[in-house]
């Protein structure tokens, strides 16, 4: 089939269709254009002229004969229209991390591990990165984090691709075999692109399912489902699987037995614990954690490496991260913790909380918080679910509807005192104020600077 690129035309001016140096390592692919599609040809767009891309109208495309149709993970496959269309052709509808996977044949002789989950996924790929770099294996990240796998350079032999896995990214894959594959917890999210939470929870455990043995798939037993998923897998896949597991239950599960879910390491010598880890505190990097050692020791890194780079991780930014402490109160950034799953930790982790929380909602159940409102000096609340989140708060605690970001720091400046925590924590995506999570965590920080 021909090679027709048809998409945002915005990237092709600005030359972001040049040939990425892992695309260019993959099997060989047609000449571009198709006449029949009523596909026009264009100027060629690389600077070296290597290649020519072709544009299409999206309306009139016909996809007969094509052999993918590759999409950005942002694409509603559900709902686009396109997408309705490839499948009525029959036609493929792949991702970024499905070209990378086609291309490893082409690649040094390598290893990959994917990560996924609802949470905890960005925290646990930096994580094994980090582990890998202080044994000196040669690692990069990729997928959801960072810069796009197929961006980067190929790494030498030996190398380990460290890639972090939404479920829509794993939604586009259809060939990715992980050496290690890591599903760290399962939560209700993004409910909008799935039928239910059992199609959110098959489109994560088709990571697994896309693995061959002897590949090794790691699960936390000490989550929500995680037990059922764990036997489930265990019983159907032939790949062998990894769980932490509390280690005084005679299970003919318990390979690992090792683990209890506070990070505990009770038959491992050699292992460091969660106390001397800085920058994973709190029960959820526990699990982070646990998942990451049991990833490296499928790769074969020595138990004592993986303990001196626990102890210096330096963490990610906008996850729980300190940005600043003015007149004795600590201000944290936690702008990732987009669900109140996520939220839920971090609330855990402080006394006197004066809790900036709001955006775009993606659920108004904050059930998950509950078990923390007692600890929450104040709510400010931000953004579009603002008002609706000061309905629900109000009964518990109180509530300061603040509108914007920079009001809710000055009204928790004015009213913390000093020991307490400004945590911004919103469980809601950003986009009705911010660019991003990361913009909305940035100016988090410029205000806080701004009261110096
Ligand atoms: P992801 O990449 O899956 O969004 P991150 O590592 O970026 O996850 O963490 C996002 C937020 O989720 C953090 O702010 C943290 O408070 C919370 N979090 C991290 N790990 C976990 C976990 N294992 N379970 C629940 N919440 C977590």
């Amino acid at each position: 089939g021909a090679e027709v690129v048809a998409w945002d035309s915005d990237a092709a001016r600005r030359g972001a269709l040049s040939p990425s140096p892992l695309q260019g390592r993959g099997p060989g692919r047609g000449e571009a254009t198709n006449a029949s599609s009523g596909i026009s040809p264009l100027p060629t767009l690389s600077p070296e002229g290597e290649r020519a891309f072709a544009f299409a109208d999206l309306e009139t495309i016909d996809l007969a004969g094509f052999d993918a149709l590759v999409v950005s993970p942002g694409v509603p496959i559900n709902r686009h229209p396109l997408a309705a269309k490839a499948r009525a052709a029959g036609v493929p509808i792949i991702g970024d991390i499905e070209l990378f996977a086609e291309a490893r044949a082409g690649l040094p002789p390598h290893k990959v591990v994917g990560i996924t989950g609802t949470n905890g996924k960005s925290t646990t790929t930096a994580l094994i990165h980090h582990i890998l770099e202080t044994a000196g294996i040669p690692s990069l990240m990729g997928g959801n984090i960072g810069l796009p796998i197929l961006e980067q350079q190929p790494l030498p032999e030996g190398g380990v691709y460290v890639l972090e896995l939404s479920s829509y990214q794993i939604d586009l894959t259809r060939s990715l075999d992980c050496d290690v594959a890591v599903l760290l917890n399962i939560t209700p999210d993004h409910l909008d692109r799935y039928k239910d939470f059992s199609a959110y929870r098959a489109s994560k455990l088709r990571l697994f399912k896309m693995m061959r043995p002897p590949h090794i798939g790691v699960l936390n037993w000490h989550v929500p489902v995680g037990e059922a998923l764990y036997r489930t897998l265990f019983e159907t896949h032939p790949c062998e699987f990894w769980s932490n597991y509390d280690d005084n239950v005679e299970d003919p599960y318990d390979l690992w037995g090792a683990f209890d879910e506070h990070g505990q390491t009770a038959s491992r010598d050699h292992l460091s614990t969660q106390q001397d880890w800085p920058t994973l505190q709190g029960p959820h990097n526990a699990q982070n954690a646990i998942s990451a050692i049991l990833a490296c020791e499928a790769l074969g890194v020595p138990e004592e490496v993986i303990s001196e780079a626990l102890k210096t991780f330096t963490g990610l930014p906008h996850r729980m991260q300190r940005v600043g402490v003015v007149a004795g109160v600590t201000y944290v950034d936690d702008s990732k913790a987009t669900n109140p799953e996520s939220v839920a930790p971090a609330l855990g982790a402080f006394d006197r909380i004066h809790w900036i929380l709001g955006g775009r909602a993606k659920t108004d159940d904050l059930d998950a918080c509950a078990p923390y409102f007692d600890r929450i000096a104040r709510a400010y609340t931000i953004g579009e679910a603002g008002p609706r989140f000061a309905e629900i708060l109000r009964p518990h605690m109180a509530v300061d509807e603040s509108g914007t970001l920079d009001v809710a720091v000055a009204r928790a400046h004015r009213a913390a005192m000093p020991g307490d925590t400004v945590l911004l924590s919103p469980a809601c995506a950003s986009f009705d104020q911010f660019r991003d999570y990361e913009a909305r965590g940035d100016a988090f920080r410029d205000a806080v600077e701004g009261l110096t």
